[in-house]
């Protein structure tokens, strides 16, 4: 009788399209575009193509500087623009705890 393999819990990840780090898919927030424009899908359930961004305002930056477009091969209108800076002003400026990994 073959032992069944002991089955590993498994972590989604996704590439930050910001800083290139791979996380868990639950510390990055997803952004999905649809017919109607780029948005922000907090839910990670909206249909359409996605990118994932962490919850750093340096990264979201980085994203608006085109990243994030080039992701989603899609321009980003200014409604769009508008949507994400105001999410991003929400953001913490850096997170101490994730960037000690890479320094
Ligand atoms: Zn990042």
């Amino acid at each position: 009788m073959a032992g069944k393999p002991a089955k590993l819990k498994h972590v989604p990840q996704r590439t930050c399209i910001g800083c290139r780090t791979v996380l868990a898919k639950r510390t990055l927030t997803r952004v999905v575009r649809q017919a109607d424009g780029v948005f922000i899908d907090p839910s990670g359930k909206m249909n359409g193509r996605g990118a994932y961004l962490h919850n750093q305002k340096s990264c979201w930056e980085h994203g608006l500087k085109g990243a994030l477009a080039n992701a989603l091969k899609v321009a980003l209108t200014t409604e769009d623009r508008q949507r994400l800076e105001i999410y991003m002003a929400s953001l913490p400026k850096e997170s101490a705890s994730e960037t000690d990994a890479q320094a």
